[in-house]
């Protein structure tokens, strides 16, 4: 038997009936997909996060939980469910997060900052499949906003480092602001890090050392027909042609352990729902 996630009384499906009738489901996805599994926050799900094969699996629960839910805010939440706190959603699931990002980018059912949220993540995924012309978009719509969730902030000032245009990503971290995220230490670790990683760039430019282009195994040749715009636009910028180099790009370290691809979801959230067969015999 299965115990409902919020009262913890046994029961056919993760929610009671009582409770699936008085939550705020869209809310209550939210803080499943955000939930840092082992923060002592809230025990029952402390619980349920050790029943299962990696504890971040917790956050896929929310496809179980939001069927009811508008187009717009079913996708957002389902997004959450795989991207969680992390900046990025993983490789393997970008295409499934393009067709979700349609649905919800433009829906009234966001608030601003939730958009901003989902658009943080396009723009990590648009510049790391090399779509930068779609990713300037993007990232021009988060520059104009005067406060972005750490993710956003994080990923625009990466693709700035990546375009190289290293003021720009000096003041996209700003809209970070840091006294609203003071407990969150993992936010402040990330941006902490990203600044020093921009100061590191803009010493390596400053010395005419070798800055981030494509490299031969990123399609360098596809690319060489958008990058030079980027370039163009950097004061100093050498003119002539683009030389490249295939030192190994540099990735930010995995934010979490590597999530379950959305091909598993149905039988994960499957699984969340009894998490007793995970552990029974
Ligand atoms: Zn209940």
């Amino acid at each position: 038997m299965t115990s409902c996630i919020l009262c913890g009384k046994e029961t056919g499906s993760c929610l009671c009936e009582n409770c699936r009738n008085e939550a705020d489901l869209a809310q209550l996805c939210v803080d499943i997909a955000t939930y840092r599994p082992g923060c002592g926050e809230h025990p029952l799900w402390d619980a349920v996060c050790q029943t299962l094969r990696t504890p971040y699996h917790f956050k896929n629960l929310v496809f179980a939980l939001s069927d009811q839910l508008s187009v717009g805010r079913k996708s957002y939440v389902r997004v959450l469910g795989i991207a969680g706190n992390a900046a990025n959603v993983p490789k393997d699931s970008r295409q499934w997060f393009y067709a979700r990002y349609a649905e919800a980018k433009d829906t009234e059912a966001l608030t601003a900052l939730e958009k901003m949220r989902l658009n943080g993540l396009a723009l990590g995924a648009l510049y790391m499949d090399y779509r930068y012309d779609e990713a300037e978009r993007v990232a021009n719509t988060l520059y104009a906003a005067e406060y972005l969730p750490w993710q956003a902030s994080f990923n625009l000032a990466k693709y700035y480092v990546v375009t190289r245009r290293y003021e720009q990503a000096v003041k996209a971290v700003k809209a970070f602001v840091k006294k609203d995220h003071e407990n969150d230490l993992f936010a402040l670790s990330q941006l902490e890090k990203l600044e020093k990683d921009i100061s590191d760039a803009m010493k390596k430019a400053a010395a005419g050392k070798g800055e981030y282009l494509p490299n031969p195994k990123e399609g360098r040749d596809e690319q060489n027909k958008v990058f030079p715009r980027f370039e163009g636009r950097m004061p100093g910028a050498k003119s002539g042609g683009m030389e490249f180099w295939s030192t190994k790009r540099r990735h930010s370290r995995k934010l979490y352990r590597k999530d379950a691809s959305v091909k598993e979801l149905s039988r994960s959230s499957q699984r969340l729902c009894c998490p007793e067969r995970v552990t029974g015999p």
